[in-house]
């Protein structure tokens, strides 16, 4: 059988419990082998993390050690310049065998701006789209992406076939948390506890990030 590779890209700054809930209920759903959380060094659609590369690998490893399916892939962290998806699938290809089922995760808003991705269009080459759909997401989709849907969007996450090429989309409503908020949460003193894993907590306290103070 096929490996089926579940890839969620991501600032990480920090990992949250709504990544790694959402890793969780993809890897089950789906039935995938592993879904790897692949760290962004420089975000080309967003602004540079508050964090640096290796404290964010740092913190992503320690919440997925022991947790069965879910890996961390530090490819992007040891590439120079921005972190271009395209570039990420293609050197993922260039290692796994040629029949592996990759499924790029990303939300809803995410797929919305494929469009403005680097080499956008050659994406599917590598990979299934795996679209998180949320409900309090708007539908509407530029012209581009819902005639894509049109040739590509298969009924059920089920109906993926071979390596790659299709779309499906997956009802997921998210956690109600954030990076964002996290970080805001810890500027001002209080207690993430619970919003991401212990080992996480005790890291970004005894480094001092985002402003925490070490003994909270
Ligand atoms: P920020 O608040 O800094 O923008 P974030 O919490 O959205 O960060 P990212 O690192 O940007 O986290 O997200 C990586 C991936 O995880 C994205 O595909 C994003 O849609 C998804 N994600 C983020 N938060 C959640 C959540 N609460 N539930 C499910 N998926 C999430």
């Amino acid at each position: 059988m096929a490996k089926k590779i579940g890839i969620l890209g991501g600032t990480f700054d920090p990992v949250h419990i709504g990544h790694l809930r959402s890793a969780i209920e993809v890897l089950e759903d789906c039935e995938l082998d592993e879904v790897r959380l692949i760290p962004g060094a420089v975000p080309p659609h967003r602004a540079t993390p508050m964090v640096g590369a290796q404290q964010r690998l740092d913190m992503v490893r320690l919440a997925v050690e022991g947790v069965a399916g879910l890996s961390v892939d530090d490819r992007e962290l040891r590439r120079e310049g921005p972190s271009w998806s395209i570039d990420t699938l293609v050197s993922l290809r260039e290692e796994l065998p040629s029949q592996a089922q990759l499924y790029f995760i990303l939300g809803q808003d995410a797929f919305a701006g494929l469009p403005g991705w680097h080499r956008w269009q050659e994406v599917l080459l590598h990979c299934h789209l795996l679209v998180l759909q949320r409900p309090d997401m708007p539908a509407a989709l530029p012209d581009a992406l819902q005639q894509l849907l049109q040739q590509r969007q298969v009924a059920h996450h089920s109906g993926l076939q071979g390596p790659g090429g299709q779309i499906a989309l997956l009802e997921q409503p998210p956690l109600p948390v954030s990076a964002t908020a996290i970080r805001g949460a810890l500027a001002e003193q209080r207690n993430i506890r619970f919003l991401v894993p212990d080992a996480v907590r005790d890291y970004i306290q005894q480094h001092g990030l985002y402003g925490a103070i070490h003994s909270i």
